[in-house]
């Protein structure tokens, strides 16, 4: 069976990388049938950030991915948090003692200061072990008089020197990585009683009946490493496929995307807003921002992986059956946030309005608007979400359907504004007052009918009278808006304009 993780360390919110990362564990397991696990990797308390664990569930569950099992949901390979997993490693760390795999180590940071600086390109490994303070080195009573004593010490990784570890991964195929170049890994440390990464993932991802490490490149390094784990614990045969994706790139120049690139750029590079607990900075999210979810889910989907053919827009359905890791790219993918922001616009253009209108509470509010009828507002927002990119740009869109224009774009009044303006405005007004059935196409018939009859000028009526009312020529159809719009409003704005 199918069954996926996603293993973020609580050390702030998540970056959108782990978004990528987490969605495309989702997807996967969604396509297969498969379980989907959310496990918090919290056994570095020096990095442990108040928050993070609430934050990263509720980043998730915005975008619409949902966990099988995980610390909120619980499930029977519980618990899912790893400081609550305590006994489990410290079992598995004894067994590799016991089988020889592993060895204790009482080296002070000085005294491995000390050899880095004496040997050149030192690693704690084969080679350099037998000059260390380690069990290996030193008799069993002195380390177990040490241990009584109270002596702090780590448990290492006894890697095998000079052997071939391959790592077969999904995307990069066979890698092959000789075991020289790998240190003996920290795998537990007395000090807290808590294991290094490296064990409490192997030891849970077997635990947990993962099948599929789906993770980002940055693991790859570590991948041989754990290989030999499960060698060492006798895993082999259980031993989950292998994934590493491709980086997000920057936008502009070389490297990994990071947040800087998002400060310099104007995008967010978190899901949900976030309050940095120590220095009560706070990063704008794109929730915040006015992106749609299923935008973000859409434009992240595409970042390392193609459909094969040439379609873009895609639902989380139509990803869950095209998404295929044969078609993941091994390099890494730019990440063109403004492609992100065309995806916004798109879905913005095709939501429900009163879904819209929701979102767009907020921004009425802080503009002052309290008190608009939600279908009123569903109504104005449907004629103007096909020409906004983000949820804000509703209001700079439509702000006139809430409050009168208060200016007049100099520009449109130059051009449309003439001296028998206010005449025919005056007209105008009569006009309205007349006309009981404002729907659109009747408004329009008849006010079309009367500029014809009096022979106006088509282009400088229509526009003056949508400067009185818009405050610019700019807009959706003209008699929509007059549809929606109350009467009185209608006519209350010409009469203010024309005074
Ligand atoms: N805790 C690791 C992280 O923060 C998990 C890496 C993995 O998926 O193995 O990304």
């Amino acid at each position: 069976k199918v069954r996926v993780r996603f293993a973020p360390s609580p050390t702030g919110p998540l970056h959108i990388g782990g978004v990528r990362t987490a969605l495309y564990n989702y997807i996967f397991a969604r396509q297969n049938g498969g379980d989907m696990i959310l496990r918090i990797e919290d056994t570095d308390s020096r990095r442990f950030v108040p928050g993070a664990e609430e934050y990263i569930n509720d980043a998730l569950h915005w975008l619409g991915i949902s966990f099988d099992e995980g610390v909120r949901e619980g499930g029977v390979f519980g618990p899912y948090k790893q400081s609550e997993r305590r006994e489990i490693y410290k079992e598995h760390v004894d067994m590799l003692l016991a089988n020889g795999k592993a060895y204790i180590a009482f080296d002070s940071p000085e005294e491995l200061e000390k050899a880095r600086q004496d040997i050149p390109n030192f690693q704690y490994d084969a080679h350099t072990r037998g000059s260390m303070r380690n069990s290996l080195t030193m008799p069993k009573e002195e380390v177990d008089r040490l241990i009584a004593d109270g002596a702090q010490y780590v448990v290492r990784f006894k890697v095998e020197p000079d052997r071939d570890v391959v790592v077969d991964d999904l995307i990069r195929g066979k890698v092959t990585i000789n075991s020289n170049i790998l240190d003996d890994k920290v795998l537990y440390k007395s000090a807290d009683n808590l294991p290094t990464y490296h064990l409490a993932n192997i030891v849970d991802d077997h635990l947990m009946e993962v099948s599929h490490v789906i993770r980002g490149e940055e693991w790859l390094p570590s991948a041989p490493l754990h290989v030999l784990l499960y060698e060492a614990f006798g895993w082999t045969d259980t031993m989950p496929q292998f994934v590493h994706l491709p980086l997000l790139l920057k936008p502009v120049g070389n490297g990994k995307l990071s947040k800087r690139d998002g400060d310099k750029l104007g995008f967010p590079v978190f899901l949900l807003e976030w309050k940095d607990p120590v220095t009560g900075e706070i990063s704008s999210g794109y929730r915040e921002k006015g992106y749609l979810p299923e935008a973000v889910v859409n434009f992240l989907a595409l970042l390392g992986w193609n459909p094969g053919d040439d379609s873009e827009m895609m639902s989380m359905d139509d990803l869950i059956r095209k998404f295929s890791f044969a078609h993941c790219s091994k390099s890494g993918a730019k990440f063109d946030y403004k492609k992100g922001i065309w995806f916004n616009h798109e879905y913005l253009g095709k939501a429900d309005d009163a879904v819209l209108a929701q979102l767009f509470q907020p921004v009425l509010v802080e503009n002052g608007i309290t008190d608009a009828d939600p279908a009123y507002v569903a109504k104005a927002i449907g004629m103007v979400k096909g020409r906004a990119d983000l949820i804000d740009d509703l209001w700079t869109q439509g702000d006139f359907f809430f409050r009168a224009p208060e200016t007049y774009a100099e520009k449109d009044v130059k051009k449309r504004w003439s001296e028998d303006t206010p005449r025919i405005m005056e007209e105008l007004i009569g006009l309205l007052e007349g006309i009981d059935d404002m729907t659109s196409a009747n408004a329009e018939k008849i006010v079309l009918g009367w500029i014809a009859d009096k022979g106006y000028h088509l282009g400088n009526v229509m526009n003056a009278f949508r400067l009185a009312v818009v405050g610019a020529c700019r807009g959706p159809h003209m008699f929509d808006i007059t549809e929606l719009m109350p009467k009185e409003e209608v006519i209350a704005r010409i009469r203010r304009a024309i005074h």
